[in-house]
C-alpha cells in the first residue's frame, strides 16, 4: 500500500473513532410504570394473587350449561373435583373473556376403556362461539394419547384438526395432568375481517406443546378451519359424545391479560 493511501485510511478510522457516541448505562435504564406485585401460589400450579378462580372447593358457581338459555351446569363437584356428565352437555364460563393466561388439571381415569377419538375426549375452548351447526370455537385437545394413537393434528395438546403438539407429554391414565395456556384472541375489523389472528401457546404437564401457534380459524370437526367476528366469550369445557368412562378436572384458574 502507498504511504498516501496509509494516511488517508489513518484519518478515516481517527474520524470514525471520534464520531462515535460513548454511552452511559444509565441512558438504557428506566424505572417506571412498575410492574405490579402478583404473589405467586404456595405450590406449583395454584392460583398467583391476581388469578380468577373458576374451581375451588364445591362451588359450580362461575359455570353454566352450554345451551342458549344458559341454566345450571349438570357436572358432577365432589370435594373439589370435577366429571363430566356427558348427559349435561358442555359447560362454559358465565364470564367472557378475551386474552388469558390460563391453568387447568385433568385426570383420564385408570379404568378407561376405548381407542382412538373414544378414549377420555374432553376439550378446552379458548373462546366458545354459538354457530349454526352447535357449539362452535377453538378447541386444544384433552384426549388419552398415552398408548392411544389418533390422527395426530386430533391428539392431545393439539389445536383441533389445525397442529398437532409439539410432542406427546400425556401421562398414564389414573394420574393428574396439567395444562397452562397462554391465549390470545383473535381480533376482527369493522368489517368482519380478521385484523390479528387468535394465538395458543401452551404447556402440556410442563412441556411445550404449541408455540405461539397462529390459528386459522375455529376448529370444527368437518371442514376447514373459518373465522367469524366475536368479541369477548366464555371459555369452554367438552362434555365428548364418546362411550368411554368421563374425565375430571381441578384447580382451574385464569388470569386475564
Ligand atoms: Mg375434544
Amino acid at each position: 500500500m502507498k504511504k498516501k493511501s496509509i494516511f488517508f485510511l489513518c484519518i478515516l478510522s481517527f474520524t470514525a473513532c471520534i464520531g462515535q457516541k460513548k454511552y452511559d448505562p444509565k441512558e438504557t435504564e428506566y424505572y417506571s410504570p412498575v410492574p405490579r406485585i402478583v404473589t405467586p401460589g404456595k405450590e406449583a400450579g395454584q392460583a398467583p394473587s391476581d388469578a380468577i378462580e373458576l374451581l375451588i372447593g364445591n362451588d359450580l358457581s362461575q359455570w353454566e350449561a352450554n345451551k342458549p338459555e344458559g341454566g345450571p351446569a349438570g357436572w358432577i363437584l365432589e370435594d373439589g373435583i370435577m366429571t363430566v356428565n356427558k348427559k349435561a352437555g358442555d359447560i362454559r364460563t358465565k364470564r367472557k373473556f378475551t386474552d388469558f393466561q390460563l391453568h387447568l388439571e385433568y385426570k383420564i381415569p385408570n379404568h378407561i376403556s376405548g381407542t382412538g377419538q373414544a378414549r377420555g375426549n374432553s376439550g378446552l375452548f379458548l373462546a366458545s362461539l354459538e354457530v349454526k351447526e352447535g357449539a362452535g370455537g377453538y378447541e386444544l385437545q384433552i384426549l388419552d394419547n398415552y398408548n392411544n394413537s389418533t390422527y395426530v393434528n386430533g391428539q392431545a395438546g393439539s389445536i383441533y384438526k389445525q397442529y398437532p403438539p409439539l410432542i406427546n407429554a400425556c401421562k398414564p391414565p389414573g394420574e393428574w395432568q396439567t395444562y397452562d395456556v397462554i391465549w390470545k384472541a383473535p381480533r376482527f375489523r369493522a368489517d368482519g375481517s380478521v385484523e390479528s389472528p387468535g394465538t395458543i401457546t401452551a404447556l402440556h404437564n410442563g412441556i411445550l406443546i404449541q408455540n405461539n401457534s397462529i390459528l386459522k380459524g375455529d376448529t370444527p370437526y368437518t371442514g376447514p378451519p373459518v373465522y367469524r367476528p366475536h368479541g369477548a366469550a366464555p371459555i369452554r369445557l367438552q362434555a365428548h359424545g364418546d362411550p368411554s368412562e368421563p374425565i375430571s378436572f381441578k384447580n382451574i384458574w385464569v388470569r386475564e391479560l
